[in-house]
């Protein structure tokens, strides 16, 4: 019958979407272990003495390259751990404090050599919380390259940092990544949540694999937020998302 038909091809589409990503899975994980070997060797080579100045300069470019690599393979690892529900969070205890120093030690390097200004607000209550420390890390590292990429010479980018109580054990944190760049038109802001979307300007200029607003936003969903943009073309961009954290157990005055 018409019924079986459409339920047995239905069968074989959702066989064949999962075949994908597992094949697109073990892919990644296999180009991995290679471009670690090329990042590794990169920077012993580096090190090591003697080496003129222009096989330095080559071997920078050799790193920049591998990690935007690596970059992209992690990306693909990640889409496709989404698409088949195999991204899982953890739950550990981790210091607000000390991912948002990490974070800047990061942008701050970044920011300067990119001509920006960098700044981080933060106004937060409590320092010990439970969750994905490292994937929320991935999701304002990403939003904050993003906004580094477009925003042009001599702009501003601040990660800001707020804390809502919510109850004895809980309280809301509000992430805000606030860029002076060129903006996206509110149409183009419909489709940068989607897999593979680059707009604007950026489209053909940009470096990317349009697959880190997806990725982020899954992610944030996950942890129960809603990533989301406020724009306006030419004057700038706002990504942001609130998600309740449980305050953890251990002492306070045990962190720093
Ligand atoms: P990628 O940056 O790898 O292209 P993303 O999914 O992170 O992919 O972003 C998708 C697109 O959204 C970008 O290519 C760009 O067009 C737009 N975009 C993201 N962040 C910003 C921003 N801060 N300012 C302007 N455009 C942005």
């Amino acid at each position: 019958t018409r019924a079986a038909l459409m339920q047995s091809s239905l069968e074989q589409a959702e066989a064949e979407s999962k075949a994908k990503g597992e094949f697109l899975s073990h892919m990644s994980h296999e180009l991995r272990t290679p471009m670690n070997a090329v990042l590794g060797l990169t920077d012993l080579t580096n090190m090591m003495e003697g080496v003129p100045d222009d096989v330095k300069r080559n071997l920078e470019k050799l790193r920049a390259s591998s990690h935007y690599m690596l970059d992209l393979i992690n990306d693909i690892l990640d889409m496709s751990r989404i698409n088949s529900g195999k991204l899982t969070l953890e739950k550990e205890t981790f210091s607000l404090k000390r991912m948002l120093s990490e974070i800047n030690t990061m942008m701050e390097t970044e920011a300067q050599r990119l001509g920006l200004t960098y700044v981080l607000k933060q106004d937060v209550v409590h320092n010990n919380l439970t969750g994905d420390v490292l994937r929320l890390r991935q999701v304002l590292t990403n939003l904050l390259s993003n906004a580094f990429k477009f925003t042009p010479l001599g702009g501003s980018v601040t990660l800001s940092v707020s804390e809502e109580a919510q109850s004895e054990n809980e309280a809301a944190f509000t992430f805000r990544v606030t860029d002076t760049g060129i903006g996206i038109s509110s149409e183009d802001q419909k489709r940068i949540f989607e897999s593979f979307e680059q707009v604007g300007a950026s489209f053909t200029k940009s470096q990317g694999t349009g697959l880190g607003l997806p990725i982020s936003s899954s992610i944030v969903a996950m942890m129960g937020g809603e990533l989301k943009v406020s724009s306006q073309p030419h004057e700038g961009s706002e990504f942001y998302f609130t998600i309740i954290l449980p305050l953890s157990a251990e002492a306070e005055q045990s962190s720093n």
